[in-house]
């Protein structure tokens, strides 16, 4: 029976030689081309944040102008940056609702954490302003029930600030928060977690709901919630940690075949499974990732390996060719995994998910994206992921590191 979610994978797998390629500089510029003539830039356009709004796209530029590749491309790409993302940043300064404002995928903090790094690029002192203004939204989610949906996922929550905060201090080089703005962060995701946990009875140290949904993948849930914590384990006391690590190794169990279900304790349909960044085995390797980086465990790199197995199998996916639920999230496993683990057979892996990107069996059989700019679901992402393709070594998923 065909399946509904992915194309079949009829690429022969790795056999110890990679496919020599052509350069991916001329589909990249050609893409970003398109891209430009559908991105809105009126002020009016700007919802989505760097979801699905305009801002994504002038990450995207910032990104490709950071590549040596692009070198030629590079005054280019961040003049053009700044005029995106500015029209952004006026649209956030006149949100009313100061929640929105903190909120890192769909909101104001990821808008000024990326404007902060295009200025910086640009050699403009300026940059110190949407900082300033990035800090200034620590208040606001310090608060431990700040948001009603629920205060501690990535795209509005809590963990999506601290993820803002992550990325400058890997691209600026210094740390935005104080140790004490980011402890209390930490600690109210615990205290939430903890608080959850035990009010609806759950066997485990911290569960988290978002719009009461207890997601476990990256997009809305545990996996992401954790992967932050991880990566700011120098500010949590021992007992913290040990819920933390407990946590970890309570989600790494609740794994079916290669992968996890969207929400705590559903039956996976082998048929009808989601193999996707947002929710499943793609977005959860990273927390598995970050645990390994950490403690060297091989039980971890063996789950982020048994998820590579899954996304080769089912990652082509027909939701579009985003890094959020579409086939550059999916390769994007695949150069995560050859950072961890140095073997060729990723980079393969990957080139095979790019190549399917530019087939008629991809165009004829995806369906249609409502933001084909976009950065999560659209082109944007994509450009990301060609452009991390060329220089492996230095991949990451966008806005979501572990290799700091
Ligand atoms: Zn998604």
């Amino acid at each position: 029976m065909e399946n509904t979610r992915c194309f079949a994978n009829r690429f022969s797998d790795y056999k110890g030689a990679l496919i020599p390629g052509q350069g991916a500089e001329n589909i990249v510029v050609a893409t970003i081309d398109k891209i430009l003539k559908n991105v809105p830039i009126d002020v009016r356009d700007c919802d989505g944040g760097l979801y699905d709004g305009p801002a994504g796209v002038a990450y995207m530029l910032y990104h490709v102008s950071e590549c040596p590749l692009f070198s030629e491309h590079r005054d280019v790409y961040l003049k053009t940056a700044k005029q995106v993302i500015d029209v952004s940043v006026r649209y956030v300064d006149a949100e009313p609702d100061k929640n929105m404002r903190a909120a890192f995928l769909l909101g104001g903090a990821g808008v000024y954490a990326v404007a902060a790094l295009i200025y910086k690029a640009l050699g403009l002192a300026d940059f110190v302003k949407p900082l300033s203004k990035f800090r200034n939204l620590w208040d606001v989610c310090a608060p431990i029930n700040f948001l009603e949906c629920g205060s501690d996922e990535l795209f509005v929550g809590r963990a999506g600030y601290l993820c803002a905060a992550l990325v400058l201090k890997q691209k600026l080089g210094f740390e935005i928060l104080s140790r004490d703005q980011i402890k209390s962060i930490c600690q109210a995701i615990i205290d939430s977690g903890k608080q959850y946990a035990k009010r609806k009875r759950k066997p485990f140290p911290l569960m988290y709901s978002y719009y009461g949904t207890e997601y476990l993948g990256a997009a809305h849930g545990l996996s992401s919630v954790l992967q932050m914590l991880l990566s700011y384990q120098d500010v949590l006391s021992e007992a913290e940690k040990d819920l933390v690590w407990q946590s970890v190794d309570f989600l790494m169990n609740q794994e079916q075949n290669c992968n996890w279900p969207p929400e705590l304790g559903a039956i996976i349909e082998r048929e009808n499974e989601l193999v996707h960044w947002c929710h499943g085995a793609p977005g959860v390797a990273y927390l598995f990732a970050k645990a390994y980086l950490i403690k060297k465990k091989p039980q971890y790199l063996d789950t982020c390996i048994r998820s590579g197995e899954l996304v080769w199998q089912k990652g082509l996916l027909k939701k579009g060719p985003g890094i959020c639920h579409g086939v550059a999230g999916s390769a994007y496993v695949f150069l995560l995994l050859y950072r961890l683990t140095g073997n060729s057979k990723y980079i393969y892996r990957a080139q095979r998910f790019a190549e399917f990107l530019f087939t008629e069996e991809f165009k004829a059989g995806s369906h249609s994206v409502s933001s084909i700019y976009s950065l999560f679901e659209g082109l944007s992402g994509t450009v990301c992921f060609l452009v991390d393709l060329s220089q492996p070594d230095k991949s990451e998923f966008p806005l979501f590191s572990v290799f700091v």
